[in-house]
């Protein structure tokens, strides 16, 4: 039964796997098409366009579905010391970045959006950590800085997501059944989430939190746009990807 999201994640009660199906991600940072960044008033999104195909996931949890990039977007705080949605053994980081995919068995994201089997999203904890640029997060922090107003965007270079390629993406992540943390928190996710955070500058963190919020006033950012931990009342089922099966050669 999927639970509400996000979950504390406890590593006492989850089922460690050892040969877990390769995730496999395909086009996330491939040099196609045009990337935009967008302030939403609540987040700031990412999305591609002009590609033939949008990327997308399949393998591990997912089986043989095939899961389209819909958007990218990120969670975060007044501070450094949270921000994240979910949370591993009690620890918090600056933020998490959300990647939306949706289930190629239905036409679009709208209609995949309330199936039980409708979404998968990937999360990537990032934490803010001296003043040393990420370089392959540069795009990112370098694109917020062009959209502090309110319901504008603005273009970045295609591969601007290669900060996830950070991650050894094919292990390492607890995965479970839950939900949206934005209404209308439909139960349809099957959750992704890695380990290990992603380490950027206290700077390249800082510049979500000029994001404007209120068309009428300038004054009011972004910030805390991240949901409480709920607390289901039957511990959800968790698996980590301890190991992965090796990719097997065609
Ligand atoms: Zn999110």
């Amino acid at each position: 039964m999927p639970v509400q999201s996000p979950i504390a994640i406890s590593n006492r009660t989850i089922d460690h796997i050892d040969d877990a199906d390769p995730l496999e991600y395909h086009g996330h940072w491939e040099p196609v098409g045009v990337a935009r960044v967008y302030n939403t008033g609540t987040s700031a999104m990412v999305k591609f366009a002009k590609r033939k195909e949008q990327p997308f996931i399949t393998g591990g949890g997912l089986g043989d579905d095939k899961y389209a990039f819909e958007q990218l977007h990120f969670h975060w705080a007044d501070t450094d010391e949270s921000g994240c949605e979910h949370t591993v053994e009690g620890v918090k980081y600056s933020m998490e970045a959300h990647a939306v995919h949706f289930n190629t068995k239905y036409a679009n994201f709208d209609e995949a959006k309330n199936k039980p089997d409708g979404l998968a999203v990937v999360a990537f904890f990032i934490h803010a950590s001296g003043d040393k640029d990420c370089p392959e997060f540069q795009k990112i922090s370098e694109g917020i800085r062009n959209v502090q107003k309110i319901n504008t965007s603005a273009s970045l270079d295609s591969d601007c997501l290669s900060w996830i390629g950070l991650q050894e993406l094919c292990k390492h992540y607890y995965t479970y059944k839950g939900s949206l943390t934005t209404a209308p928190y439909f139960e349809s996710v099957t959750w992704i989430i890695y380990r290990a955070p992603i380490f950027v500058s206290m700077g390249q963190v800082n510049v979500f939190r000029n994001l404007q919020s209120c068309p009428k006033d300038e004054t009011k950012k972004i910030v805390n746009n991240f949901r409480e931990i709920q607390k289901p009342e039957k511990d959800p089922e968790i698996t980590f990807a301890r190991n992965a099966k090796p990719k097997s050669k065609l």
